[in-house]
């Protein structure tokens, strides 16, 4: 097979996939793999689910693609979808994480300017935090290796810690236009935000004008256990950006606002070819309507509650586990070695995982996923790690 011919912007496991249903991958020579990466937090009903396959080819038969200069009767339905479950007024559509992030921070460089003048243009952002890897979503990338070799990066942006009320004081002032975090740092390391440092957050941007964007790429669309990311977390953003999970599978993104965010956008300002098409936006309201009518999101603590269990006997067993962190089904198990070694062995034994930040293994499944996978997942890793230490 040849290989040769691509840019060379991976690390990749050798592995070439052809077919996936539910939980399972099944690689060109039928070897089955139990995935709980699920294509970093995109596939939330697992893989070709039956619901998302109808969807896609029913509407294949109608409208694929139509311009965003004209209205189309899915995104519609999607747009008051995402509206009518959540505190934010107004959409826009595009195809990836990234872009909802570009959309969020241009968003808010017109709201500076309109509310504050010219100076007002600063952005803040979280040290080790991970926003996307077009321009704009680099630059407030808080991680130097995703970085350094791009410079110079877009201006007018600074970074705080993450979680520390005192010095996030010391970085907003009357020039912020915005603050952008994850509810949840998923590539950084699966390390969630303290509710007491995003209210503190949440009142500095009201005090100044600034406006409070989550970067909910991964964490959005049910991992967490609710709908939205900010609702485990009970403070509210002005500005959502939402991607990974939102199509299952199938690539689409969006930008929620909050309309006193929203209004600064005008015809002109921002677009996207593809960005919600009927094609991406079926698909995703079939995600939504799976995950909110057939109780998956409901289901995802408790799921959560026994992966962390099962963890904590692991635990015990073994001394390199230092624990579990996370919420809901993004799930990360720190530990005391190079996670690669241990994720290597648990892909050779069948079992998909990654890593985060330099010390957790992310643990990734389906929202859908069932207690017998999770076992299966779990003896695995169990298994794996006995042959690591002998
Ligand atoms: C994956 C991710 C992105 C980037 O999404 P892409 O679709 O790869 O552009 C942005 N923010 C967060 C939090 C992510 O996890």
């Amino acid at each position: 097979m040849s290989k040769e011919n691509f840019m060379n912007t991976y690390g990749k496991f050798d592995v070439v996939f052809e077919k996936g249903y539910g939980t399972k991958l099944y690689d060109v020579n039928g070897v089955e793999y139990l995935d709980f990466v699920s294509g970093v937090a995109v596939n939330c009903l697992g893989h070709s689910h039956p619901a998302i396959v109808e969807a896609l080819n029913e509407q294949s038969k109608n409208l694929m693609h139509v311009s965003n200069i004209y209205w189309n009767t899915k995104q519609i339905e999607l747009a008051k979808k995402l509206t009518d479950h959540g505190e934010h007024d107004k959409v826009f559509f595009c195809n990836s994480g990234t872009e909802a992030v570009e959309t969020a921070l241009k968003l808010a460089r017109k709201y500076g300017k309109i509310n504050g003048g010219d100076n007002k243009n600063e952005i803040i952002f979280m040290e080790n935090s991970f926003h996307g890897r077009t321009a704009g979503a680099l630059a407030v990338t808080g991680q130097i290796k995703y970085q350094k070799d791009f410079m110079p990066l877009m201006p007018g942006v600074k970074s705080a810690k993450f979680n520390d009320i005192q010095d996030f004081k010391s970085k907003i002032n009357e020039n912020t236009c915005a603050v952008i975090l994850e509810p949840v740092q998923g590539e950084g390391g699966i390390l969630p935000a303290e509710v007491d440092f995003l209210k503190a957050v949440r009142d500095l941007c009201d005090e100044y004008d600034a406006l409070l964007i989550y970067d909910e790429v991964q964490c959005g669309i049910g991992r967490l256990g609710s709908l939205f990311g900010y609702q485990s977390f009970g403070v509210v953003p002005d500005i959502i950006c939402l991607s990974k999970g939102l199509g299952g599978g199938f690539p689409i993104g969006a930008t929620l606002a909050k309309e006193k965010a929203a209004k600064a956008f005008a015809p002109g300002d921002h677009g996207c070819t593809f960005g919600g098409n009927p094609l991406a936006s079926t698909v995703a309201l079939t995600v939504l309507k799976e995950l909110m009518d057939k109780g998956i999101i409901e289901s995802v603590n408790e799921k959560s509650q026994y992966i962390i269990e099962k963890i904590k006997v692991l635990k015990d067993k073994y001394d390199i586990i230092e624990g579990v962190q996370g919420k809901g089904l993004l799930l990360g198990l720190k530990v005391k070695t190079d996670p690669k070694k241990i994720l290597d062995k648990c892909f050779e034994n069948k079992l998909m995982l990654i890593s985060a930040g330099k010390d957790v293994i992310r643990i990734l499944p389906p929202l859908n996923v069932t207690k017998e996978e999770i076992d299966a997942a779990i003896d695995i890793l169990d298994k794996s790690l006995q042959e690591i230490l002998v």
